[in-house]
């Protein structure tokens, strides 16, 4: 099949198979100017000229982590500069600030399993009276809603039992996918050290989200030494997730940015074109799809991926640094409205569950959600400008 009939029959609501996908790669290489007023047009079609964001407070809670994966600049050895072990206080601390900036997310961060690693870790939880640390980020959001913003967890490979003890305080959950393929996994590859990146576990836990019915960001880390092939095979293993148990609310695309401290810190960027045709087929392979890239991690040209196919920027924060790519500062809110504006699309603040997805979320969750509601489900332009 063409190029063009393919993109014609997803512009008729049909769906595009792998085999498919991979051929409008091919062509796009070349030539990615039908793959991108494609992708364009089916964003205008289910998103309209919005483009969304959520305004959040990032909790660098522990950054402790059992495992290693190249490209990480976030984990921390006990002893480090950059170490962070943010006590209940702490959290408070925060939270307040987070409250008095007009935050509307917690975002709870760790590292994987700490405690399964570093004594330094299980004195901490202990000193904060915990054993492991989905207790304590249970009881952290349970503080978070208390002060009236929502908490958003991405705590690595939880379990069944975990996930659902904080789905009862967490409006939505995060856990990138990065990439389904075994290979990246493999001795030298960026997931040799990291157990909990293997797809098979990742996806386990996607799974299990699923059956809990949390509305859940995933993603896939682009660039970082996968073939397109293996890339477009993780898109297509999000959408069979979301196909089976419809609970995936958004799909981050992250451009893979090299770091000065890792042992990836000499491989080079992802190459921007590349990326915008990832961008685009994400579009076209989930066209009702959420879909988001970071803006700080493409800080020059952040405004021209909402003509390939994108509708969100994620969370910005006018408060933390962004822990996990502490080089790329994310730009001023004002900016992106200015940048959104002059693209022409209308910059508005979500929650971190989007609204398609409210009617997974307690009552409880829902009522404090409506103190700062609009009527798109949205939070009130007053509230968070
Ligand atoms: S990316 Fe996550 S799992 Fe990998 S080393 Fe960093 S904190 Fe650990």
């Amino acid at each position: 099949m063409l190029n063009s009939e393919s993109l014609n029959k997803v512009l008729e609501n049909k769906i595009i198979s792998l085999e498919e996908a991979l051929q409008v790669y091919q062509e796009a290489k070349v030539n990615p100017t039908e793959l991108f007023s494609t992708a364009q047009k089916l964003r205008e079609r289910f998103k309209g000229n919005t483009v969304t964001f959520s305004k959040k407070a990032f909790f660098n809670v522990i950054n402790m982590c059992k495992d290693t994966c190249t490209y990480c600049t976030y984990k921390a050895e006990p002893g480090e500069e950059k170490l962070s072990l943010m006590s209940k206080n702490d959290v408070k601390q925060m939270l307040k600030l987070a409250k008095k900036y007009h935050c509307v997310e917690a975002l709870f961060v760790t590292g994987e399993r700490p405690e399964a690693k570093y004594q330094e870790a299980r004195e901490w939880l202990a000193q904060n009276g915990f054993k492991s640390t989905p207790e304590y980020l249970a009881h952290i959001s349970e503080m978070a809603l208390d002060e009236g913003l929502f908490p958003h967890t991405n705590a690595g490979n939880l379990t069944f039992d975990e996930m659902k003890e904080l789905q009862k305080t967490n409006v939505s959950m995060g856990l990138m996918l990065e990439n389904s393929s075994e290979r990246l996994a493999q001795k030298g590859m960026p997931h040799y050290l990291a157990a909990s990146k293997r797809p098979k576990a990742r996806l386990e836990v996607l799974e299990n989200s699923g059956k809990l019915k949390i509305p859940m960001t995933t993603g896939i880390l682009v660039g970082i030494g996968e073939t397109p092939a293996e890339v477009i095979e993780s898109i297509f293993a999000i959408k069979k997730l979301h196909d089976k148990y419809g609970n995936i609310q958004e799909v981050i695309l992250q451009n893979f940015q090299p770091k000065e401290d890792t042992m990836m810190s000499q491989y080079p960027s992802a190459n921007e074109n590349y990326f915008k045709t990832i961008v685009a087929l994400s579009r076209i392979i989930m066209p009702e799809m959420n879909i988001q890239i970071p803006p700080n991690l493409s800080p020059k040209s952040y405004h021209s991926f909402l003509s390939v196919g994108i509708n969100d920027w994620g969370g910005i924060s006018p408060l933390t640094p962004d822990y996990v790519n502490p080089e790329f500062a994310w730009p001023e809110i004002k900016k992106i409205d200015e940048n959104s504006k002059k693209a022409g699309y209308d910059l508005k603040c979500r929650f971190p569950i989007y609204p398609e997805f409210f009617s997974f979320v307690s009552k409880e969750l829902r009522d404090k959600m409506s103190l700062i509601e609009d009527e798109e489900r949205l939070v009130r332009e007053e509230y968070w400008r």
